[in-house]
């Protein structure tokens, strides 16, 4: 199992997300900046253009910075391949079986017997699911439960492969859900919040999608979906 790898791939997906708002910081720059050139001729009769001209450069100094960090950002080529998503979950309970032997925590593995599989980055979609799995067993901590459960399962879901993990932990209020996959959004005192949008920022890039159940001090379901490698080669 290639820890490197997968290290690598979620820098990679770190250095994605942060383009990503990089990007996005570009677009009010911008804005601003068609305002301030605007307003600045009505300025001079206050003999207040040199204010216009700082806030000017400040902002070609900001574009300047976000274009050499976008630079720097841009991601490696992806490596895709065609995957078993069965597969894929046996070889994640067996990654966690030690830890969570030791938790008291007992993980099952559910395969479709249809056998699904995708095309994508296998060690991408590994770091999704390890970062699924971390969240997983910390809700089982927050939860104080006796008997903690995790359970990896693969559907078929018309064109799509549906990979779910589930978990018996402390769950998430309704009105949470919403903001989990909001940059930096945690509940955890040494959360970082960038689990989740770095998961999401994956699975959108091989064409899928990220739903979520959860019931507060019932557990917790993801639902990690994505086309089907038959679908994928029939249209392309
Ligand atoms: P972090 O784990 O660093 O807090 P994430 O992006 O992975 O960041 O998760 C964001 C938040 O979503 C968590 O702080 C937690 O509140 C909530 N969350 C994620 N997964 C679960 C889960 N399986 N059970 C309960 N809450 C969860
Ligand atoms: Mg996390």
């Amino acid at each position: 199992y290639d820890q490197l790898a997968l290290q690598s791939s979620y820098l990679e997906s770190v250095g994605k997300l942060a383009a990503g708002i990089a990007h996005e910081i570009r677009n009010p720059l911008t804005t601003i900046k068609g305002f301030i050139q605007l307003v600045r001729p009505y300025l001079i009769d206050i003999q207040k253009e040199e204010y216009a001209d700082i806030s000017l450069d400040e902002i070609e100094r900001a574009n300047k910075i976000l274009f050499q960090f976008l630079n720097a950002a841009k991601p490696q080529k992806k490596e895709t391949r065609i995957v078993s998503v069965n597969k894929l979950i046996e070889e994640m309970a067996l990654l966690y079986e030690g830890e969570a032997s030791l938790q008291g925590i007992s993980i099952k593995t559910v395969p479709s017997s249809d056998n699904p599989s995708i095309l994508i980055d296998e060690y991408q979609l590994k770091a999704v699911l390890v970062n699924m799995m971390k969240n997983a067993f910390e809700a089982i901590r927050a939860s104080e439960r006796i008997q903690g459960r995790i359970c990896m399962r693969t559907e078929i879901r018309g064109a799509h492969s549906v990979i779910s993990i589930h978990d018996n932990g402390c769950g998430i209020p309704q009105e949470t859900i919403a903001s989990l996959f909001t940059p930096f959004f945690t509940t955890k005192t040494t959360g970082t919040g960038l689990g989740l949008i770095i998961c999401k920022n994956i699975i959108h890039d091989f064409g899928g999608d990220i739903q979520i159940r959860s019931r507060l001090g019932e557990g917790t379901t993801f639902y990690i979906e994505l086309p089907l490698a038959n679908e994928y080669i029939m249209h392309a």
